[in-house]
């Protein structure tokens, strides 16, 4: 029988990552030292996103001829944190993959465990084995399952995203696959008698997804070693771009545009959580949205609904994303 439902129960989340990068970016001047470093950064991010986003969507064309259920980006809360960017889960078994997105000759390297990447005109590039990371994964979920008094055989394999990547040294006991040929990977795998019963298969699914804890990174500036003081600091104008708009007393102004926002508050906290820190006062509210006044800064903070800290000029507003 031939499943065709769609059976992604959860795909990827927003990169943060991402976010904090193109905002703290934005924020800095051209010719800041660290400008080069982020912004390499952020291409191999979106290199990466985009190979998991290759993988998620051969994964959502095939049809599987039994029952499954794929989850992207899947971090299952555990002692020890680990994320898997893509679980195809069965009642046989569960299958982690692993998404490489890096063009060029490669070569896995098994001992130390490393990626090597020759590019065209011979030069070496060393990576962290995505080996290494998938066996760490794989164990990790082993031990999740029998925390849940689950046993399954758990698999992993690594994805070579594009074409464009040539596996020239594979490693020496885990699979490297195509895209193409996850399906067939997939339905190779012995499915022995012994399966989940349909209520665990569906229980232990629901507890994936309501253990599932989004990756929050250290801000940017921490990351990085960037004092505050680099950054431009001011409200973003979502029509526009720029960053300056000025606090009338009910709205918010882009003298650039001439766009009002009453909200545009809202966004700049999620801004400062990424680039920043996770906590913010008064007066680095005021510093950051431009405004002078102190109690016009409490009514914002205060506005959010943030939990607080401390008392009077010591007070923290605990920037909550969620
Ligand atoms: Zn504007």
């Amino acid at each position: 029988m031939e499943v065709l439902a769609i059976c992604t129960v959860k795909e990827r989340d927003p990169s943060f990552k991402l976010q904090g990068l193109l905002a703290g970016q934005a924020r800095l001047p051209a010719s800041h030292p660290l400008f080069p470093v982020l912004a390499a950064k952020q291409s191999a991010l979106e290199a990466g996103i985009g190979g998991e986003e290759r993988v998620a969507e051969v994964l959502r064309k095939c049809s599987l001829p039994f029952e499954h259920q794929i989850f992207h980006d899947l971090s299952p809360a555990s002692d020890e944190c680990f994320q898997m960017d893509t679980y195809v889960f069965t009642p046989w078994f569960g299958l982690v993959l692993e998404a490489k997105n890096i063009a060029g000759i490669l070569e896995f390297h098994d001992n130390p465990p490393q990626l090597i990447r020759i590019r065209e005109d011979g030069h070496q590039d060393g990576f962290e084995s995505p080996v290494a990371q998938l066996e760490r994964n794989c164990e990790l979920l082993r031990d999740w399952n029998v925390r849940h008094n689950v046993k399954l055989p758990i698999y992993g394999a690594v994805v070579v995203a594009y074409p464009r990547q040539i596996v020239a040294v594979a490693p020496a006991k885990t699979k490297v696959l195509f895209p193409s040929s996850i399906t067939s990977y997939i339905k190779k795998i012995p499915q022995q008698s012994s399966k989940l019963e349909p209520e665990t298969f569906n229980w232990l699914s629901h507890e994936l997804l309501t253990s599932h804890r989004p990756f929050i990174p250290k801000p940017l500036s921490e990351s990085y070693g960037i004092p505050f003081s680099d950054f431009i600091p001011g409200v973003r104008c979502f029509v526009c771009g720029r960053i300056g708009m000025v606090k009338l007393p009910r709205t918010w102004h882009c003298p650039f545009c001439g766009a009002n926002d009453h909200l545009a508050h809202v966004a700049m906290f999620r801004e400062w959580f990424l680039i920043f820190k996770r906590s913010i006062t008064n007066q680095e509210c005021r510093w950051f949205l431009g405004i002078e006044d102190i109690h016009t800064a409490s009514r914002i903070l205060q506005s959010m609904g943030f939990p607080s800290v401390g008392a009077f000029r010591y007070r923290e507003y605990m920037i909550e994303l969620f």
